[in-house]
């Protein structure tokens, strides 16, 4: 089954509209024989600039939250209709910087996600066990838990990317192993056929997230495994082309 790879960067709370449109611009070149699919999530604010930014690109810009509910009285959060206004087409759901800080839970999460879905757009969908758990043997029952939770209701999963991010790996230069990557996506995608059908299963673009580099991707992205990366740190700057151009 062909997986079309996907590369799709995180800027968390950096970048201005000024800093944000000339990366755009130095980047737009570099990506633009990619054979994967490209996106950068970048902050709400930023959305309408760096759309205008990547109009004649190969990138598509991505958001990095959204409310489940279509409007109302929801203070600090963005809705369906305001992303679609301006092309989103991914929304990353979940992260664990927002399940870490701000309380996003598996029952939240899987709110975002089938609103996302039903919007028409595509869901990031980040799960990840932390170290403790990592090293307490616990990594696949705290993924199976994030999996079932997180993807209840959902009526067609093939159209969820997983990003399968690590705590421990994210933002601290500490990366899962080729095989520990390889090894917890398989996992991940098992569960999927699982809990949906094995042959949907095959067609779920799974990514690994976690400090992943200009000189890990290339490892990493060989695993039969993983499908793409969701990249933090190195999506600030030109190494993200080197990324997305890994099978260069
Ligand atoms: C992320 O934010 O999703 C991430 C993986 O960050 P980093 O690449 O910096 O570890």
């Amino acid at each position: 089954m062909e997986r079309k790879p996907f590369i799709a960067g995180n800027w968390k709370m950096n970048m201005t509209a000024e800093s944000g449109a000339a990366l755009i611009k130095e980047l737009a070149p570099l990506v633009k024989d990619a054979d994967c699919d490209v996106a950068l999530c970048v902050p709400a604010i930023l959305i309408p600039a760096m759309t205008e930014a990547a109009k004649d690109s190969n990138i598509a810009i991505g958001a990095q939250n959204m409310h489940w509910e279509p409007k109302g009285a929801y203070t600090g959060e963005i809705s369906a209709d305001m992303l679609k206004e301006y092309g989103v087409k991914y929304v990353i759901i979940g992260h664990s910087e927002r399940r870490q800080y701000f309380g996003e839970t598996d029952e939240t999460v899987n709110k975002r996600t089938r609103a996302v879905l039903a919007a028409g757009m595509t869901p990031i969908m980040c799960v990840g066990e932390t170290l403790e758990e990592r090293e307490g043997g616990l990594t696949e029952k705290v993924l199976a838990k994030q999996l079932e939770t997180d993807l209840a209701g959902v009526e067609d999963v093939t159209k969820v990317v997983i990003a399968y991010e690590p705590v421990w790996a994210i933002g601290t230069g500490r990366t899962a192993t080729d095989e520990q990557a390889q090894e917890t996506i398989a996992f991940i995608r098992k569960k999927i056929g699982e809990l949906f059908c094995p042959k949907c299963a095959e067609k779920v673009v799974i990514q690994y997230g976690g400090s992943m580099n200009a000189g890990n991707c290339k490892g990493l992205m060989a695993q039969p495994d993983i499908d793409g990366g969701l990249i933090g740190g190195a999506s600030l700057k030109t190494d993200f082309a080197t990324i997305v151009n890994y099978n260069k």
